[in-house]
């Protein structure tokens, strides 16, 4: 029997342990806080995750809440008019094939830990250091390093070239609330791009209260979203939130006339450069770690795909694992492990680094023709649970170009 250790235990270091669990590894998970540290603590993410990947959590037998949790049935994409009228530039929808799903990590993490442990898993409580990484590397086969924002993190050197950012792109926050009026038809992620001044998003979700809403709130740095430094209190926080709303989209200030904070750990304020980093990690002794999800791929939270890639990072490592048997885990499989997952992953990070920049002409004819063009804003919704359907043709005005041209004479 094999025996693998992971450091970290959030949505892919758990997801990956009670995977290996299952085929019958020997899995040890040190994570730095406990069950009741995180599920008292902060929120940590907006974590909308879409089919693909809840159905890797669902084969696995740890979707624990697919009745509780209030499903997002759909992508709604809005923009200001230019003129300050309060009417809007662009307003399309349309449904998900299959609905996504938010489940508060600080619900989740700590299921996922009591089950890890109830499977057999070896929980370890601890913030590793480097030479505890020293140490997992001497007994164990394996050393996966799942520790998403975490300073151990930075082992793993950065890859200038898969990185074009170096500093943040965004001012992020999060408020979750209650109370706030459904969408009219069906429930969405209500996107909102707000030009030069940053993004807001909003969708149903499940908290430790019960249901949800969750608000994202993303800035232009030094822009008037890049408020949350003045904020001392969650009653400010959700004043500023609510403050952004009323200054520049009145239709989703409309919704919110009743909202109060979910609990006074329902808001988070923060930045972080998307970063890509080399996955394979060399320690001191000349021994290999390998990285997974956020801690060698993080991506800004503009397009909602960190847990969703943290998801399909784990399964993917996962089928590597079982298909290397009784061989080695050398830098080689380590390196082709990542490899085979940035595969796919390049084109999340593709698409959500597009997103923090200006949009380009054609991308906003794009977004203007999928009001009036239903497959279109079909193809834009559904192509959130797998990003490689938005190339080439929302990266390539050509591409872009032939496309809508195909759709009009399909209209015609
Ligand atoms: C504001 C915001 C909004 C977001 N919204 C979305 C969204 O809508 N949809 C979406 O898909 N994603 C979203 N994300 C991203 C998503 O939450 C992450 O990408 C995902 O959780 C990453 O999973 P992970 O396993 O890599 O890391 P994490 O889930 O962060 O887990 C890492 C774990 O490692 C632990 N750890 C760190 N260092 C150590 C150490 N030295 N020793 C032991 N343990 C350690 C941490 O405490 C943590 O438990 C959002 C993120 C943010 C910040």
């Amino acid at each position: 029997m094999r025996n693998i250790t992971i450091v970290g235990g959030g949505q892919s270091g758990l997801q990956l342990g009670l995977g290996l669990l299952d085929k019958g590894y020997r899995v040890r998970i040190v994570q730095n806080r406990t069950a009741e540290e995180v599920r008292d603590g902060k929120v940590l993410s907006s974590q909308c995750m879409f089919h693909d990947a809840v159905r890797n959590e669902r084969d696995l037998g740890i979707d624990f809440w697919g009745d509780s949790c209030p499903p997002v049935e759909g992508i709604n994409f809005m923009v200001p008019a230019p003129d300050g009228s309060g009417g809007k530039a662009i307003d399309w929808a349309s449904r998900l094939d299959d609905p996504a799903y938010s489940v508060d990590q600080r619900v989740k993490v700590p299921r996922w830990m009591q089950e890890f442990s109830d499977r057999g898993g070896h929980l370890v409580i601890k913030d590793a250091t480097v030479s505890d990484l020293e140490q997992y590397t001497r007994e164990d086969d394996l050393v996966v390093v799942a520790s998403g924002k975490g300073d151990i993190g930075r082992l793993f050197e950065r890859d200038e070239e898969k990185s074009p950012y170096d500093k943040p792109m965004r001012a992020l926050a999060l408020t979750y609330v209650t109370g706030m009026t459904p969408r009219p038809d069906y429930s969405a992620v209500c996107f909102n791009l707000i030009p030069g001044v940053g993004e807001y998003f909003v969708f149903p979700a499940l908290t430790t209260t019960g249901p949800c809403e969750i608000m994202v709130l993303e800035g232009v740095p030094g822009g008037p979203m890049d408020c949350w430094a003045e904020v001392s209190s969650p009653e400010q926080h959700l004043d500023a939130s609510l403050n952004i709303l009323n200054t520049f989209l009145p239709w989703e200030a409309e919704r919110c006339r009743d909202v109060a904070l979910t609990d006074d750990n329902g808001i988070l304020a923060g930045r972080f450069p998307p970063t890509v980093r080399r996955p394979v990690g060399t320690l001191p002794s000349g021994r290999q770690v390998l990285g997974m999800a956020d801690a060698v791929c993080l991506n800004d939270p503009i397009t909602g795909q960190g847990s969703n890639n943290a998801s399909k990072a784990a399964d993917a490592y996962l089928r590597s694992i079982l298909a290397q048997e009784d061989r080695a885990f050398d830098a080689s499989w380590m390196q082709g492990t990542f490899d085979r997952y940035w595969s796919y992953a390049q084109w999340v990070v593709a698409w959500t680094n597009m997103m923090l920049v200006p949009p380009p002409d054609f991308v906003l004819r794009i977004m203007a023709t999928a009001c009036e063009t239903p497959p279109l804003a079909h193809r834009m919704a559904n192509a959130f649970n797998d990003p490689r359907d938005f190339f080439p043709w929302f990266a390539d005005e050509q591409a872009a170009n032939d496309y809508l041209e195909e759709l009009a004479s399909k209209a015609a």
